[in-house]
Order: C-alpha cells, then sequence, then structure tokens
C-alpha cells in the first residue's frame, strides 16, 4: 500500500476495494466530498488496475453530425438549431457518404453520427444513411443515434421501439451512442432539459438494445446544478442496468461547458471535479470495464492523460469534427493524432492499444515499437480542412 493510502482518511474504502467488496453510495458519496484526491486516485488506480491492467486505448474515428436542427430546446444546449436560424445545417445522406469515404483514408474504424431531434426528416433517412454507409464499407463500424434519438424515430415512424432499434440494426446499425443521460434525476432533468423523456425511458431504450446483442455505452453530464447526490444517484442507475444486461462497454462522463446556453454556471467543472468525478465512477461502477475520458470535454489531451492516473483507461479517439462541445465552448483542437494519443499514453505509463468501438483490441503498441505507422497528421489536417469547407458550404 502507497504512503498517502496508508496515511489517508479513505483508507479503509481502499481496503474495501482491493478485497473486491462493492462499494455503497454512501461509499461513493463521501469519496466524492472528500479533498484527498491522492488518495482517491490510489483507489481508483487499484479498481483500474483489478479491472483492466495497465493498457490504455483510444480509436481512430470520425465524428459526423447529420444535423443541428432540433424541435427540443434544451436548457444546457448550445449545439441545437432551429429552421429559421441561419447557422442551422442538415446534410444529404450522399454528403454523409463523402465524408466517411475521406475520413476511411486516415484508417477509421468507426464513425460516430449524432444530431438532433430532427422536425421533418423521414425515419427512411436513417436507415438509408446506414445503408449508404455500410454499402461504402462493411467493415465500418457504425456508432450512431442516442437513446433519445432512438425515441424520436420510434415516435416519427409510428414504431415501438423495439421495431424501430431492429430496422436500424437491419441497416447497419452497430452501437448506440451514450448520449441524452445528462442527470436522471427528475428535478434536475427538468432543470437542464425539459421535455426530454425522462431516465427510465433513456435506460429502457439501452436495455431493449442489450437484450437484442446490442452493446453501447453510457454518459452523465455533470457540473451545472446538480448536487455530488444527483452524481451518485445517476451513477447508482447505470450500475444497475449494467448488473441486469451486462450490455454497457465504456462509461464516459462528460463535464459540462457553460458557452452559449441558457444555465448559469459560474465557474464550470475544475480540474479537481474532472479527477474525482472520474475516480469515484470507476470505483463505483465496478461492474464496467472501461473508463473513457473525452479530451474534448475535458479541455484536452492534457488533462485526459492525467485522468489515466485517476481510473479512465481510454482517451477517446482521433474525432476529427467535433461540433456539440464546441458550440457550448469548448477550445481544444477538432482532432487529435493517433501518434499524439500513443505518446500521451505511454508517458502516463500505459500500453497503449488502438480498440474497436466495442473496446476491443485492434493494435496493441509494444515499447520498442514507433508509432509512425499511425494516421498521418498532415492527412488528418487536410481532412479537418476538407470537412470545414464543407461546413462553409452549409453557412456554418
Ligand atoms: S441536447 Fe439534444 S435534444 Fe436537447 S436541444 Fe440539444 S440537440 Fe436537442
Amino acid at each position: 500500500m502507497q504512503f498517502f493510502v496508508q496515511q489517508s482518511p479513505l483508507r479503509d474504502l481502499y481496503e474495501k476495494v482491493s478485497e473486491g467488496a462493492r462499494i455503497s453510495e454512501e461509499d461513493a458519496l463521501r469519496l466524492f466530498e472528500s479533498k484527498d484526491l491522492n488518495g482517491l486516485g490510489a483507489i481508483a488506480d487499484l479498481a483500474r488496475q483489478k479491472r483492466v491492467g495497465r493498457r490504455a486505448s483510444y480509436i481512430v474515428n470520425r465524428y459526423i453530425n447529420y444535423s443541428n436542427y432540433c424541435i427540443l430546446s434544451c436548457q444546457f444546449c448550445s449545439f441545437a438549431r432551429k429552421k429559421r436560424d441561419a447557422d442551422g445545417f442538415q446534410f444529404s445522406i450522399e454528403e454523409i457518404v463523402q465524408k466517411a469515404r475521406e475520413a476511411r483514408s486516415l484508417g477509421i474504424t468507426e464513425l460516430h453520427i449524432v444530431g438532433g431531434l430532427h422536425p421533418s426528416l423521414p425515419f427512411s433517412y436513417y436507415t438509408g444513411m446506414l445503408k449508404a454507409l455500410r454499402a461504402l464499407d462493411p467493415g465500418l463500424q457504425l456508432k450512431c443515434f442516442t437513446a433519445i434519438e432512438v425515441l424520436h424515430l420510434a415516435w416519427l415512424a409510428r414504431k415501438s421501439v423495439p421495431e424501430t432499434l431492429q430496422e436500424l440494426k437491419e441497416a447497419g446499425l452497430d452501437s448506440l451512442t451514450g448520449g441524452g443521460a445528462e442527470i436522471f434525476r427528475k428535478e434536475v432533468r427538468s432543470a437542464i432539459a425539459k421535455g426530454k423523456e425522462p431516465a427510465d425511458e433513456y435506460l429502457n431504450v439501452h436495455r431493449l438494445w442489450h437484450q437484442m446483442g446490442g452493446r453501447s455505452t453510457c454518459t452523465m453530464l455533470y457540473g451545472h446544478v446538480e448536487k455530488l447526490e444527483d452524481r451518485v444517484d445517476h451513477l447508482r442507475q447505470l450500475r444497475e442496468l449494467q448488473d441486469e444486461t451486462h450490455g454497457f462497454v465504456g462509461f464516459v462522463p462528460l463535464p459540462y461547458h457553460p458557452d452559449n446556453n441558457e444555465i448559469p454556471v459560474d465557474r464550470p467543472p475544475t480540474g479537481f471535479d474532472m479527477l474525482r468525478t472520474m475516480a469515484v465512477s470507476r470505483i463505483y461502477l465496478d461492474n464496467f470495464d472501461h473508463l473513457t475520458a473525452y479530451w474534448v470535454g475535458m479541455g484536452g489531451l492534457k488533462p485526459a492523460q492525467l485522468a489515466l492516473s485517476f481510473g479512465a483507461d481510454d482517451l477517446h479517439g482521433t474525432i476529427l469534427e467535433e461540433h456539440i462541445f464546441h458550440m457550448a465552448g469548448a477550445h481544444t483542437p477538432q482532432l487529435q493524432t493517433e501518434t499524439r494519443m500513443i505518446e500521451a499514453i505511454r508517458e502516463a505509463g500505459c500500453i497503449p492499444v488502438q480498440r474497436n468501438t466495442f473496446y476491443e483490441p485492434i493494435k496493441v503498441w509494444e515499447q520498442s515499437e514507433s508509432a509512425a505507422g499511425a494516421a498521418p497528421a498532415q492527412e488528418l489536417q487536410a481532412a479537418a480542412a476538407a470537412a470545414a469547407d464543407l461546413r462553409r458550404d452549409h453557412g456554418q
């Protein structure tokens, strides 16, 4: 046991995790309230090592937002637009396929596709998009749509949620994304995302998808108006569903960004808060293998790299073109090169692993191996420039 754990007021929880015992909600709240970040990090690192060892992963992927038109107006959202807004956009299926075609040359293995709850696009647009992307590359993994989008599509198509999921699956959907979870507690949800479906509907979409053999990720948007008890409640509901289905492949805590939206928060999540939230999530979510430090939301690769010592075992992806956090004030770059991610993981004392959508290893980078074969920075920059051109064409 490290010296600072012997001295830590959290020592009993270190021993609990060391023995493989599950911590309670009271324990999780105690961890959240503790100022002993070193002790917390030591417990989280122990939990992470017991679960996945010293490997840390990343994915070579590309984000595509097919549209930012949305019928809802969640108070925390900086991304959604109405049809009257000059900076609203929507892409045709051909344009989305073109974006995917360009990114394929960079070696992406995944497309991550989400949008707003579009007022009028028919269900055939979504299935057509999946089929066209599947035809472009049968091996490309399609991680698309939040549970909230799925509920919207079911309503649009006048189908049940299982029927909707089945049709999306048959069209090529590989995984659901984790967005739309926000904070589950009803009072907080109404304060930040009025009109959005409640927690049980979000969780039920994932449950049904898991029961069909599907896999997904899940998220928590923290650092706005919620209390620490609300974060614990949120994690409890995720842990319970994971006990039931074992269908979540990863958890992504998302720090709130306050620009261009309606929730006045003087102090968005600090570095301390980001690290403790990652650590408590790792310790409490003892039935999750993977926790992702989402570098876009955390303020860049540097804090995400630090999170690898606080329970995270994944740095997310190269991304290429991110809108949702940038429209909310994130000043991070639009992309990371694979080489930089490998270096960041190595510097943190971990073994870099390129993964697929399901966090399964594609390539383990041995210590002696140079990252020269990784997607070259110049090509990534060129693809990002092409994406920016396409955005300009759409008046963004
Ligand atoms: S968070 Fe999603 S559902 Fe809510 S307004 Fe923004 S795009 Fe629409």
